[in-house]
């Protein structure tokens, strides 16, 4: 890279139910170019980039289940793991103003949400 203005692309998809993820920078001065890719959880700096570029989503419940809270804990915990404590914070987040994420985590925790018989919205933006 020569310092000229660079580039950047990112993309997310989902490939038989599975995570992808690719970025392409390239330089405007002299065309060097770098693209990369993976499957499942990107880098946090691809992750950031996707939020920036195509904007984030917001997964809620669209009715606050009633005594289904360790069932719906339960759930989170095997979607994104993490401690119990951050199932429960994702819990909360879900009942109220929503959880925020990439339209492809969006799309993957509502998908397994709905499988696991929760009623949930997807919205654009935050
Ligand atoms: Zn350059």
């Amino acid at each position: 890279m020569c310092g000229a203005p660079r580039r950047r692309d990112t993309g997310e998809s989902l490939v038989a139910g599975r995570r992808h993820w690719q970025v392409e920078v390239s330089c405007a001065g002299c065309g060097h170019s770098w693209i990369g890719c993976g499957s499942g959880e990107p880098p946090p700096e691809v992750r950031q980039a996707v939020l920036a570029e195509h904007g984030p989503v917001t997964v809620s419940l669209a009715v606050s289940p009633q005594g289904s809270g360790a069932r719906l804990l339960r759930c989170l915990r095997e979607i994104r793991g993490g401690t119990l404590s951050e199932a429960r914070a994702a819990a909360d987040a879900l009942r109220g103003s929503g959880l925020e994420g990439t339209l492809v985590e969006g799309e993957l925790l509502a998908g397994a949400l709905r499988d696991a018989g929760f009623d949930v919205v997807v919205t654009a933006g935050s």
